[in-house]
């Protein structure tokens, strides 16, 4: 079984990743696991650059398979933005209510029809054999509510709508919300990529 470091300090991503893998003869291992505590600078201004300085960074450094994914929210009326902005939106350590009622603000004046959206995870495989980065995405396609809806989930779930049933992902069971996420369609071509070019 092939490890590969989940270039994460949260360790539920961990978890979660390893869960979703299943049939896949590979082992995901947190940052804790090496012994790394340091900070990945997040320096890029694109999800895809994101992902790659995180892959790169702890690939280098450990000379192993590394994993690492970005992800946030890109609103068409807003150019695309938070993007890569999307959990200092509301400036370091805001809530998940402060995050929404400030997206809820700028969006007040927008019309039903332009309020799309989605939420983007880039996901950077890096392999110190070519030391290259292999990227994959996945996305969800919503709109911005006229007001939060929902409990579950985190972030800026209360106030994204799915297109396909007008529901926000905060109104979702959690599962069902994870096996439509942007995150898990990213996972779902990670695991093609491993099964085509195995590592092991
Ligand atoms: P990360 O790159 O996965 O840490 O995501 C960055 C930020 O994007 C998070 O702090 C959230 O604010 C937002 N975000 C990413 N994925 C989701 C999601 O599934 N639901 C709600 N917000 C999300």
């Amino acid at each position: 079984m092939t490890a590969i470091i989940l270039a994460t300090h949260n360790d539920h991503k961990v978890e979660e990743i390893n869960a979703l893998m299943e049939g896949v003869p590979v082992h995901f291992i947190s940052l804790k696991e090496k012994g790394y505590f340091d900070d990945i600078l997040e320096t890029g201004t694109t999800f895809d650059e994101n992902a790659q300085i995180k892959a790169t960074t702890i690939g280098l450094r450990f000379g192993q398979i590394t994993l690492a994914d970005d992800s946030g929210l890109e609103v068409d009326a807003m150019n695309g933005a938070p993007g890569v902005f999307s959990a200092r939106y509301a400036g370091e350590g805001a809530t998940p209510d402060q995050l929404c009622q400030k997206l809820l603000m700028e969006m007040r004046d927008v019309p039903y029809k332009l309020r799309t959206a989605r939420f983007r995870c880039v996901m950077a495989l890096y392999d110190p054999k070519t030391q290259s980065c292999h990227l994959v995405e996945g996305t969800v396609e919503g709109r911005i509510s006229s007001s939060m809806r929902g409990h579950h989930g985190f972030g800026y779930d209360p106030v994204f709508e799915l297109i396909e049933t007008g529901e926000t992902l905060a109104e979702m069971q959690a599962h069902v919300k994870n096996s439509i996420s942007h995150r898990f369609r990213a996972v779902e071509l990670i695991k093609v990529h491993l099964l085509e070019h195995p590592f092991y």
